[in-house]
């Protein structure tokens, strides 16, 4: 789940223009010879940022957060094609050998990233990137791959979608007032109102979630078809076709947020148990959430005691080569409203069409 992600369906002024731009300047081909122009300047690593991929017939009456859908299955083959066209997709653990051996990346490197673990990843995403020959790296939170537990976050937009019709009382957010109609309504409070559950520490972020399923009698245990993370199985079978496998802590839970121990086991037992459970070592974490209050000093060196190479935070930005920061890479998230003009000129030209998000860092 995400920090960058907006909240609603409006793109606002900003991406408005944007969008405008892109189009124009790929519609003239002149995206090409400013991306030349960018490469000769700087060498760096871009690294994509997907949470699911799926065809939804309904928008509307999706009672899940809409905003982690990152892209249809049919845009999402065009921007798999543009990159094995245009760039190099490769592997973190591709970065690692150049960094240890001290040669360079093949030119315009890029790493395709998907956070928290949805099936649709496996059902929908890995078929075509198998097909195209473009590999990923999927980073999952392993308590949902062990449980098959919906995500919190996730469940909480769920059950505010879901609840019988009524007063809402969410007493540390300070919300008391009535659930409006449509599910398409309900889902714009829950997104508003999952950015302030953010703002509290990890443990009374769980306490408001865990209160809210009893009153609403929707317990996450319950499951259901449309949250639902991937199995070990499914994650074996991308691995062995060539896929990575990362880190994206037990729980999903915002690791700074964390008392120390609870930060340290999230980050010591995830690696552990994908260790033992795939055939090859993890050496990638993505920090749940991602943004600047989501991940510290403290976290940072619990990875690199825990043995992990490499870290990605979900600040927007690429990574000049060689790193600075290898455990705060920066990502470029790739969100539903892009369509394939923005898409072209965000690889092509990042700093000027990253997404618009609350938490840039630049
Ligand atoms: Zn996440």
């Amino acid at each position: 789940m995400s920090a960058m992600v907006q909240s609603g369906s409006d793109n606002g002024p900003v991406a408005g223009k944007r969008q405008v731009l892109a189009s124009l300047l790929c519609r003239t081909r002149l995206i090409a010879g400013l991306s030349m122009l960018r490469s000769m300047l700087k060498r760096d690593l871009r690294i994509l940022a997907y949470h699911r991929v799926l065809s939804i017939a309904e928008p509307d009456a999706f009672a899940f957060d809409l905003e982690l859908i990152s892209a249809s299955e049919a845009r999402f083959r065009k921007q798999m094609t543009l990159l094995r066209e245009r760039y190099n997709p490769i592997r973190f653990g591709d970065v690692i050998r150049a960094l240890e051996s001290g040669t360079a990346l093949p030119p315009r490197p890029v790493i395709v990233t998907f956070d928290d673990g949805y099936d649709d990843n496996y059902r929908v995403a890995f078929p075509i990137l198998r097909e195209l020959g473009v590999p990923a790296t999927f980073f999952v939170s392993t308590g949902h791959v062990q449980s098959g537990l919906p995500y919190a976050y996730d469940w909480f937009v769920h059950v505010i979608c879901r609840s019988a019709p009524g007063q809402l009382r969410i007493a540390a957010l300070g919300v008391d007032c009535a659930l409006p109609a449509t599910i398409a309504q309900r889902r714009e409070l829950a997104m508003d109102l999952l950015d302030r559950l953010k703002s509290l520490d990890a443990q009374a972020q769980q306490a408001v979630i865990a209160t809210l399923e009893q009153e609403a009698d929707l317990p996450r245990t319950r499951g259901h078809a449309d949250c639902k993370p991937m199995n070990w199985d499914q994650l074996r079978e991308m691995q062995a076709a060539g896929m990575e496998i990362g880190s994206h802590g037990v729980w999903h839970r915002m690791l700074a947020k964390l008392p120390p121990s609870e930060m340290h086991q999230e980050v010591h037992q995830s690696k552990q148990m994908l260790d033992g459970e795939l055939a090859l070592p993890v050496t990638t974490i993505s920090y749940p959430v991602g943004g600047l209050d989501a991940y510290n000093e403290a976290v940072i060196e619990s990875a690199k005691a825990a043995g992990y190479t490499l870290g990605c935070s979900y600040i927007c930005g690429t990574n000049s080569l060689p790193f600075s920061a290898a455990f705060q890479l920066r990502r470029l998230p790739v969100e539903r409203h892009m369509d394939e003009a923005w898409f072209e000129a965000m690889l092509a030209l990042p700093e000027a069409f990253t997404y618009p998000s609350r938490h840039r860092a630049d």
